[in-house]
């Protein structure tokens, strides 16, 4: 494999917040359909790193490459417009909307247009909003206002509208937060359905759902790879074990 196959190519990524460096010297590459946790400690530099990625955060130094494209000097909506999608722990649906009504609204403008040599496009968003509604397996809700969804079909909502956008590389913040066992298994299922045809990287802290999930596992400390691999090769690490004992 050659950094060229990669979906996200992260190279030597750095960057300070007055001297201190956040993310440091960070090298990291994302295949196509593949699923990434990312674990660590408070402060270890997660949150900054998904914040270079989508341009949230501007670098100091480094390269992102997406799709062999150099993102770093790229605006926040460009790169969203190129395919990577972000939802943050806070979920920001429309409480007073339907299901359908927040899928519908998350559809790109100007989408329709090759969509309607073969449809109406109304036809085509609305085909979209079923698709992804049968991803998120809410397609029984579609008319339920988003208000009365449980936490945790709220935030399947908020990846699915997400996935309206149709993005190749989906991020997303302590997704299971605050949801019951049960819809904790679903979302597995979700993420893995997601994997598919896409590429996920997750941050999260709750470590039954990180073995649930995991393929591959990049811990981070101090802006920096401490491991990565298996989970059963970074849980062995002793450097992993000391960071997260010592604490
Ligand atoms: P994590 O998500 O792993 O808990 P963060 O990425 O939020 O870690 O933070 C990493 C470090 O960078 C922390 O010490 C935090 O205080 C610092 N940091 C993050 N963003 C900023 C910022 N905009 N200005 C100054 N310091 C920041």
């Amino acid at each position: 494999t050659t950094t060229t196959d990669f979906l996200l190519a992260i190279e030597d990524l750095t960057v300070s917040f007055d001297g201190f460096r956040a993310v440091d010297s960070l090298t990291m590459y994302i295949d196509k359909n593949e699923l990434r946790v990312v674990i660590g400690p408070n402060g270890a530099g997660k949150t900054t790193l998904l914040d270079l990625i989508c341009g949230k955060t501007k670098c100091s130094s480094g390269s992102i490459s997406f799709k062999n494209k150099e993102m770093t000097k790229m605006a926040e909506h460009e790169i969203v417009r190129s395919g990577i999608g972000r939802k943050f722990q806070t979920p920001s649906i429309y409480e007073n909307l339907t299901v359908y009504q927040n899928l519908e609204v998350s559809y790109p403008e100007g989408r329709g247009v090759f969509g309607s040599l073969f449809f109406k496009t109304t036809d085509a968003v609305t085909q979209r909003v079923h698709d992804v509604a049968r991803e998120i397996q809410l397609e029984r809700f579609l008319d339920t206002e988003a208000a009365i969804l449980s936490h945790g079909q709220k935030q399947w909502l908020e990846i699915g509208m997400l996935l309206m956008q149709d993005p190749e590389l989906l991020m997303l913040d302590e997704p299971v937060a605050g949801m019951s066992a049960k819809e904790r298994d679903e979302t597995a299922e979700l993420l893995n359905r997601i994997c598919e045809n896409r590429s996920v990287i997750v941050i999260e802290h709750d470590m039954e759902f990180v073995k649930k999930i995991a393929r591959k596992v990049t811990v981070l400390h101090q802006g920096k790879i401490l491991a990565e691999g298996s989970m059963d090769k970074v849980q062995a690490d002793e450097k992993v074990i000391e960071v997260y004992l010592g604490h």
